[in-house]
């Protein structure tokens, strides 16, 4: 039988909830559990796939083919254990299932309320991770207490304590003790009222990790554990990291932390071993060179739209023991005609997305990179606007392009797969989640992979049209992998360049701080390549 650990947030959001639990679940492993992660949002929408990257930031996708929130990421990143449809629950999945089993007359005519019913179900889904071998269950409240939607699930993981008994549960709360400038001093109280607000539940918090931006003093792990009633070795500081969120786990283990969370699980474990977590911080602090990689795409003004694909390429860097320094293009600048910060970059990426804004920014930031030899990697819609700027501007099919972004375009060399076989009554749906794949022996992707079977993750609804195949290939595209029966391109690349290749699926999801993704790991290095090359000629000219 499994043990539960809970995190829960308060004061306010943004504290980097996710990463703390993450970092938690990636000691717990070190110390040789098995665990499994999953997170609670308290929000209505069903699930997150369709909800604005502006708003939410990136939508991960599990191998089951579950669009989840972002943290879900972190999760796998830090621990490297896969999640699952089962690892991300909304309120409105919650709200819906108890409504459709009220419809089928599941609750025998009785009165159908918050508490059981809606409690119960919170619980079951929590409860569903208790798998033979798994030894704790890490379960993240969205969140900051005190909001209303959330109640309803601190009452269920209430529940779940009394039900399985005082070893086999652990609260931890994550608050923020602000520095007010003006008195020179940091605050306790928003900490104090936040951990309140639990116990007024019935929630006494085992751990408190208050993140903060300067060092706290003693007085302050005096006050946070006696007005929060947890003893003082229980009061753990998570002060800002400066360079990367991978010093996380060293900070915490620092504390004791997974040596108290296993003290109140009764659990008797050995050490940690958390060499390869000091040997990527060390690679980060101390690099042997920098490279710029440009991403371009059309949510740039948020800091987590594209996390997946920052964090892979900082794995990718981590490789070579190289700074990555990120330069953000708005797609649609480059539209407008502002090329100068392609030109200052030494590698281009254009991620996945969805719609027309900013569209032909982005073909044209890969002719750049096509004509100026510059490493190019195409995730998704980067795959596809790779294969339009192709079709037009090496094919002279002009008037190409997908018809996503236009319907009755002349050469849709993207399209839906209705469009191209006339099937009927396939709905657009998503080809969502993990999907085999062949690669061709001798292209890049091979190379890169070293192995002929792969398997990764998809979300989206268009795919080549295979009716331009033999035109686009006849012209120098590389048709790199497929699926096993050859029918949906997976990957393009041009032989005849540094490093181009352009995937339909998304790699950025499986790639990990120690295994960085073969994929990105070999582009930061063509890139890597190209700033030497560039540095070279600019000091012979
Ligand atoms: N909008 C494109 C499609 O649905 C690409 C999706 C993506 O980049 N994730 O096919």
């Amino acid at each position: 039988m499994a043990k539960y650990l809970f995190i829960t947030g308060g004061v306010v959001s943004s504290l980097g909830k996710g990463i703390t639990a993450a970092a938690i679940g990636s000691l717990l492993r070190s110390r040789g559990l098995t665990i499994r992660m999953m997170k609670l949002d308290p929000y209505l929408n069903v699930d997150p796939g369709t909800m604005n990257p502006y708003q939410h930031g990136e939508v991960y996708v599990t191998d089951d083919g579950a669009e989840t929130d972002l943290d879900l990421g972190h999760y796998e990143r830090f621990t490297g254990q896969p999640t699952s449809q089962k690892s991300n629950v909304t309120a409105g999945r919650i709200y819906w299932d108890v409504l459709q089993k009220e419809r089928k007359g599941e609750y025998l005519g009785k009165t159908v309320q918050m508490i059981p019913h809606i409690s119960n179900e919170i619980k079951t889904r929590i409860r569903s991770l208790d798998e033979p071998g798994v030894d704790v269950i890490l379960c993240e409240i969205g969140g900051t207490v005190g909001d209303i939607e959330g109640l309803i699930f601190l009452e269920a993981i209430r529940e779940i304590g009394l039900e399985e008994g005082r070893d086999n549960i652990a609260y931890v709360h994550l608050t923020y003790v602000p520095y007010i400038k003006a008195a020179g001093e940091v605050k306790t109280k928003p900490t104090q009222q936040s951990v309140a607000k639990l116990r007024e539940i019935g929630i006494q918090p085992d751990v408190v990790i208050c993140r903060a931006e300067v060092p706290l003093s003693d007085d302050v792990f005096n006050k946070v554990s006696m007005f929060c009633n947890v003893p003082i070795n229980c009061v753990i500081e998570e002060q800002d990291v400066e360079k990367t969120i991978y010093e996380v786990p060293l900070t915490l283990s620092e504390q004791g932390l997974d040596e108290i969370i296993l003290v109140n699980f009764r659990l008797a474990c050995p050490p940690a071993k958390l060499q390869p977590w000091r040997d990527v911080v060390d690679a980060i602090n101390f690099p042997k060179g920098d490279v710029r990689i440009g991403v371009v795409g059309k949510y740039q003004e948020l800091q987590d739209a594209y996390k997946s694909i920052y964090e892979a390429l900082d794995h990718g860097a981590l490789a070579h023991r190289h700074k990555l320094e990120l330069v953000r293009i708005a797609s649609e600048d480059i539209e407008n005609g502002k090329l100068e910060t392609l030109k200052s970059v030494d590698g281009i990426l254009v991620p996945g997305g969805f719609g027309g804004r900013g569209m032909e920014g982005k073909i044209k930031a890969i002719e750049y990179a096509r004509i100026h030899q510059v490493p190019y990697f195409g995730i998704c819609l980067g795959m596809q606007s790779a294969v339009i700027e192709f079709a037009r501007n090496v094919c002279n099919l002009h008037q190409a392009n997908s018809t996503e972004i236009e319907p009755a375009c002349e050469h849709p060399v993207i399209c839906l797969m209705e469009e191209q076989k006339e099937i009927e009554d396939m709905g657009a749906t998503m080809r969502l989640g993990a999907w085999d794949c062949k690669l061709e022996k001798g292209t890049r992707t091979y190379s890169s992979y070293d192995r002929v079977d792969i398997r990764e993750r998809h979300r989206h609804r268009y795919e080549f049209n295979n009716n331009y195949r033999q035109q686009l290939e006849e012209a120098g595209l590389v048709f790199a992998g497929t699926t096993p029966d050859g029918e949906l391109v997976e990957i393009v690349e041009i032989a005849d360049h540094p490093w181009f290749v352009a995937t339909q699926f998304h790699p950025e999801f499986k790639s990990q701080p120690f295994a960085p993704h073969p994929l990105f790991r070999d582009f930061v290095g063509a890139s890597i390549k190209q700033r030497t090359q560039q540095k070279k000629a600019s000091k012979e000219s």
